[in-house]
This record gives structure tokens, C-alpha cells and sequence, in this order.
């Protein structure tokens, strides 16, 4: 099979000189059948309309004609018209048959340069997006890779393609994925790009230096959005992989890679990730939920406290239960790093339904030492989609004698703007049955103070991001001074995450903020620390 690939590739490379050669040779085989064949030889003059046509028809008129002319020639004035006698032919005989076969060369040239334009022209349109002008998936099915050589694949996922085709138009789109193609084209000659869907592209060259060139395509997808008068605002990802080309027939198989990287950098905000990346992650991911279940049960996993401090008296009012993994090799593991990954597996339900016990464990354990203070725990997203997420909780929650309004929920407030009727309901029965709900982290977000009037709310707890920029940034100021006296007049109480310096505390103090927790007061540390340091208040 490859063999016959190989002389067809040839083929296709030298089509002139082929069929010129071919020609001639039909000439000569045809001159020696005339005149070895036959006494009456000039009856198989009609054989040489067979080269003639051939070279007229694959490469135009003006061969056609040659090699009639050559032809008439050969059949003409050097061949007798009568072996045995030797006479030769009458000039006007073989002037005509001279002419005649001219004619057909050119009209065979003619119908084939139209015939081969028109297909070059219905292939065209095969391989190409109408819209875009860029070729589709069919290109690569006709593309030749070289064997044995690395090649750099990468795919562009535009997450906001129809949002761009909305506002900005079409045109502006497909102007905006032509600007990119070109500009990828003059820095790299040799790269191909293929759209296979509105909101992809998919690039593919030889490697040279796999990191540089993502880092170059990065910088060319970055600065190809201005289009005319317009900038766009492009929310892209990017995925990249590096694969060696054996033989494969089907090159569209080699974007799976970096299309699975493009959407996972994509899922994780990040402007591109490389395929391997992914699995290393994914590995990663895995390891840590095959030892999650174990951890949360021998000790590994465990909880620390941060106090909530009253800003005018300074006194601890209540504790944040914060969770913690301290694993035999990978060592201390941040929850930021675990619970995205627990929170994709039924393991989560357990994870909270552990906290809550540890949690309440504690508490009971401070009203021995005659300390009666609330506690907060985090919720997940996934939690408040188990229907039996408030039976499960209720029941760990009798064992123990607590009582309900000294126990808390922290709820990120992204996690009710995703689901916001199966959270209301979720929320009303917890808060019904005395249990006190925060808003966690607020502000992250896009939803207004009024927006969460609709909820059960107690405590709204202002995101971390704002007590960094309080005492910088006017704006900042402003908005924090109205959400706090927004948040008071609908009756919440305010606090403030991440409290780290004095001046920070003495300004939030001055804007009206009840309480605040950050590392100024105290980090989150282990139940044994904590009691100690609330013996202290008693
Ligand atoms: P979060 O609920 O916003 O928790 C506050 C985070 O801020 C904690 O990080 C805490 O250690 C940190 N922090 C407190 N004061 C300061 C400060 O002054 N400066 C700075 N830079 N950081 C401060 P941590 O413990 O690493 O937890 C991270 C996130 O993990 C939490 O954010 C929460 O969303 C999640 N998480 C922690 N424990 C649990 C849990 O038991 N269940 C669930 N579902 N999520 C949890
Ligand atoms: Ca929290
Ligand atoms: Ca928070």
C-alpha cells in the first residue's frame, strides 16, 4: 500500500514532465506500429489523437498543440505514403491531418483547464468554512505529515464566540479568527489552522520548541483582537499537546489531547494548559481521593478554629470550624487543593456530615469547661442538592445537647445564585429549625444585598478581597461602607474576613462592621489552643 502511495505522490509532484514523456512515447510506439503493423500503414494515423488529448487535457492547450504538432509531423511529411513504393505523401494531406489534430489538442486543453479549475473551486469550498474562509475538519484528511516528527497541537476554545457574534456581528468574528490565522501563518510558515467548529480552532506544525511556541501562539491570540475600531473582549482557553506522527491516517485524532486541555483550562480560568498538565493533575486528584476516605477516618483530617472577634469589645463571639489535612507524604494539604476534588464525588456529604459531629464534639467539650460559644461550619455546593442533606444533618445534631441557634452555616454566595430554588427551600428548613446561616465570602460575587433578601440570612461575611483593599482604595471604602449599612438596615449582622493589620480593624470598626476574624487575631489553630485562649474570656 505505501508503495503505491509513494509512486502516486511522485506522480502528482512531476505531472508536466510525465506527461510530456508519456506523450512523446505514445508517439514513437504509435510511429512503429504504423509503420511495422500494417501495408497500408497511414490507417492508424488516428492512434496519435491518444497522446494528444492526454497532454491537451492534463495540462492545457498550448501542450496540446505541441504535441499535435509533433505528432502531425511524425504522421507527415518524414512518412511515405505507401511502404512499398516509397511514395510520399501530398503536403495538403498531411497539412489537414496536421490541422485537425491541432484542433482537438486545444479543444482538449481548453475543456480540461476548465474542468480542473472547477474542481479546484468545488474542493474548495469542501474544505472551507464559507463564512470564515478557514479550512474544516476535510483539510486534514488530505494532509501529509512527515513520519518520525514531533508536531505541536493546540486547540483555541472562544468561550464567548456567540456572545462576540451578538453584539459585535458575525463579520467581526470570523474577521477576528481570520486575523489570527494569518498571524499565526507569518510567524510560522509551516503551521496549519483548522476551524472545526464557530467557537474552536485547532493549530498544528512541526515542533521546534514546544514551550516557546505556546507561549508565541498565547501572544498572538492576545493581540490579534483588535479588529478594525473594535477591541474585543475574547474569553479564550487554550490546550496543548506535543505528539510524535507514526503513520496515523487520521490526524483530526490528534486534537483530542489538547481539546481535552483547552477545556480543562478553560473549566479552571486559566489561559492554556498543556495535555500534560492535565494528567499530572488528574493523578494528583485521584491519589488524594483514594486516600481521602481513610484520612477522614484515622485522624489525618481534622479540624481547626478561628474566633470571630467583637470589634468594640474585643472578645471572641463565636469560632469558624476550618478543615485540615496533614497527610504522611504529600504533608499538610489546604482545603483549597482537596475539597474541589471531594466536592466532585458522593464524598463530600460524609466530609460535612464528619465536620458537623467534629464540630459539635468540640462545642460540647467547651460547655464542660463552661464555655457556651456558637460555631460555624462551611457548606458545600453539592451538599444543598442532597435532598436528605437536612434529615442526615438533624440526626447527628440530637445526639448531641446544643442548642440549635449556637450552630452556623457558611454558604458561599455563588452557591445560591446556581441553584436559588432548591437552596431557598434548603435554607428555610435549617433556619426553621433554629440553625443560624452566613453568606461566606461575599462580594466574590455578582448578587446584590437585595437579591439575598429572599433568603433566611443572619450574618453576611464580607470577602477578604475588600479588607485588603479598604484602607488603599477609596472605592473600595465606599462600597464596603454602603453594603454595611445596607446589610443592617434589612437586619444582618456584618462581619469582616481577614482582618490582618490595626489600622485595618480601627477603619472597619469606624464604617459600622460588628465583627471580624483574621490572622490580627487569630489564626485558625487546633481545639486544645483555642480552649485555652477562650479561658481566657470566661
Ligand atoms: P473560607 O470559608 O473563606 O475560610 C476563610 C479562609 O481564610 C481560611 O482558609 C482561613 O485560614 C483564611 N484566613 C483567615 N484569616 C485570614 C487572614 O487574616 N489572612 C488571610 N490571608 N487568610 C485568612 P482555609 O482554612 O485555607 O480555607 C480555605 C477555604 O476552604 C475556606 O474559605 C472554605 O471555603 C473551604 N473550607 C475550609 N474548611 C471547610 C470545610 O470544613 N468544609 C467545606 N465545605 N469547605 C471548607
Ligand atoms: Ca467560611
Ligand atoms: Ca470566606
Amino acid at each position: 500500500m505505501r508503495i503505491i502511495e509513494h509512486v502516486k505522490e511522485i506522480l502528482r509532484k512531476h505531472v508536466k514532465v510525465w506527461t510530456i514523456l508519456i506523450s512523446i512515447l505514445l508517439i514513437l510506439v504509435n510511429y512503429f506500429i504504423i509503420i511495422n503493423l500494417n501495408h497500408n500503414h497511414l490507417s492508424f494515423t488516428h492512434l496519435m489523437y491518444i497522446p494528444i488529448v492526454i497532454s491537451g487535457s492534463l495540462l492545457g492547450y498550448l501542450y496540446g498543440l505541441g504535441i499535435a504538432v509533433i505528432a502531425g509531423f511524425v504522421v507527415g511529411p518524414i512518412m511515405p505514403r505507401d511502404l512499398i513504393t516509397g511514395e510520399m505523401q501530398f503536403w495538403g494531406d498531411w497539412f489537414a491531418r496536421l490541422l485537425m489534430m491541432a484542433l482537438v489538442g486545444v479543444i482538449a486543453g481548453y475543456f480540461g483547464t476548465n474542468y480542473r479549475k472547477s474542481s479546484i473551486r468545488i474542493k474548495e469550498l469542501e474544505l472551507k468554512h464559507i463564512e470564515s474562509g478557514l479550512f474544516n475538519t476535510k483539510y486534514l484528511k488530505d494532509m501529509t505529515l512527515s513520519n518520525n516528527q514531533f508536531y505541536t497541537i493546540g486547540t483555541l476554545i472562544i468561550g464567548n464566540a456567540h456572545a462576540i457574534c451578538d453584539v459585535q456581528g458575525y463579520e467581526t468574528y470570523y474577521a477576528y479568527l481570520r486575523k489570527i490565522a494569518e498571524n499565526l501563518k507569518s510567524t510560522y510558515p509551516n503551521i496549519e489552522v483548522v476551524q472545526p467548529e464557530i467557537d474552536h480552532l485547532w493549530f498544528i506544525k512541526i515542533s521546534d520548541h514546544f514551550d516557546e511556541e505556546i507561549k508565541t501562539i498565547l501572544h498572538v491570540i492576545q493581540s490579534s483582537k483588535k479588529i478594525g475600531n473594535d477591541t474585543l473582549f475574547i474569553d479564550y482557553a487554550l490546550g496543548f499537546t506535543q505528539r510524535k506522527h507514526l503513520f496515523e491516517k487520521e490526524v483530526s485524532k490528534y486534537f483530542i489531547q489538547s481539546d481535552i486541555a483547552a477545556r480543562e483550562a478553560k473549566g479552571k480560568n486559566l489561559p492554556y494548559l498543556t495535555y500534560k498538565d492535565v494528567k499530572t493533575n488528574r493523578q494528583f486528584e485521584y491519589e488524594l481521593l483514594t486516600d481521602f476516605e481513610q484520612a477522614l477516618h484515622d485522624g489525618e483530617i481534622y479540624l481547626v478554629y478561628q474566633p470571630k472577634i467583637d470589634l468594640k469589645t474585643k472578645r471572641p463571639v463565636g469560632l469558624e470550624a476550618l478543615i485540615r489535612w496533614e497527610h504522611p507524604i504529600k504533608k499538610s494539604i489546604a482545603p483549597d487543593q482537596f475539597i474541589y476534588a471531594v466536592e466532585k464525588t458522593n464524598m463530600i456529604h460524609e466530609m460535612t456530615q464528619k465536620v458537623f459531629e467534629w464540630s459539635l464534639m468540640y462545642q460540647t467539650r467547651l460547655k464542660e469547661h463552661k464555655i457556651n460559644i456558637p460555631i460555624s461550619i462551611n457548606i458545600s455546593t453539592k451538599n444543598l442538592y442532597d435532598i436528605y442533606f437536612f434529615d442526615k444533618m438533624i440526626e447527628i445534631f440530637k445526639r448531641f445537647q446544643i442548642d440549635a441557634k449556637m450552630v452556623e452555616f457558611e454558604i458561599t454566595e455563588s452557591l445560591l445564585m446556581e441553584n436559588p430554588e432548591s437552596s431557598k427551600r434548603m435554607l428555610e428548613a435549617l433556619s426553621n429549625f433554629g440553625f443560624k446561616i452566613a453568606i461566606d465570602d461575599f462580594g466574590k460575587g455578582y448578587s446584590s444585598l437585595a437579591y439575598l433578601a429572599q433568603f433566611p440570612i443572619n450574618t453576611i461575611k464580607i470577602d477578604r478581597f475588600f479588607t485588603n483593599q479598604v484602607l488603599i482604595n477609596p472605592t473600595t471604602q465606599h462600597i464596603v461602607k454602603a453594603t454595611i449599612d445596607l446589610a443592617k438596615q434589612l437586619g444582618y449582622e456584618v462581619l469582616i474576613e481577614g482582618i490582618e493589620d490595626q489600622d485595618t480593624a480601627n477603619l472597619l470598626e469606624k464604617l459600622g462592621c460588628h465583627t471580624a476574624q483574621g490572622y490580627l487575631f487569630m489564626r485558625p489553630r487546633k481545639g486544645e489552643e483555642v480552649l485555652d485562649y477562650l479561658k481566657k474570656y470566661r
